[in-house]
């Protein structure tokens, strides 16, 4: 998805508008590991500022997750957001942070470039089906959300073992 820019730049404009949606095949990236589910929703704006623009995108999108807890398969949603700036005078970029500087090809800018490697940065991190998920019961493996299981009833205090205890007071000493 390119968005053609050429209007605008010709244009007293300082601010342009735009959303769309991306399908499966507006990447040649192999993205398959993600499970993403398309279309990918997006709206976003440029500003000129005096010749220097500036890009902000707003994404949602979906994928396919399995809880870290139980095991279970679950659509998650996510947003996320992007910023980037694109400078005439070339000496103002840096190497370091790259990720913040868009390219202008013939006067357009590859929006599914973007979008796609935003994606890849924000979709690392916890997938929990609920955030309450109780888990799998280490011993039958039972996904306590389910109901419970008959392994060891209201025990965990009881099989509590004391040389925890002493490990955990050690991480109090150290957080004082
Ligand atoms: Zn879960
Ligand atoms: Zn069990």
């Amino acid at each position: 998805m390119k968005l053609d820019l050429s209007a605008f730049l010709s244009s007293d404009d300082i601010r342009l508008n735009f959303d769309g949606s991306l399908k499966e095949n507006d990447t040649d990236l192999s993205l398959e590991d993600l499970n993403l589910i398309y279309p990918i929703e997006y709206n976003g704006y440029i500003h000129n500022l005096t010749g220097e623009l500036e890009l902000c995108l707003n994404i949602s999108y979906k994928f396919k997750a399995t809880c870290d807890r139980c095991l279970k398969e679950f659509i998650k949603e996510k947003e996320t957001s992007y910023i980037g700036y694109n400078f005439k005078d070339l000496s103002l970029y840096d190497d370091d942070s790259v990720d913040e500087y868009f390219k202008i090809k013939d006067d357009s800018v590859d929006l599914s470039e973007i979008i796609f490697s935003q994606i890849i940065t924000s979709i690392v991190g916890k997938n929990l089906c609920r955030e309450d998920c109780k888990g799998l019961c280490p011993r039958c493996g039972k996904n306590l959300n389910e109901g419970t299981c008959d392994c060891e009833k209201g025990s965990s205090e009881e099989k509590f073992d004391p040389r925890f205890g002493k490990l955990l007071d050690l991480f109090k000493d150290e957080e004082v």
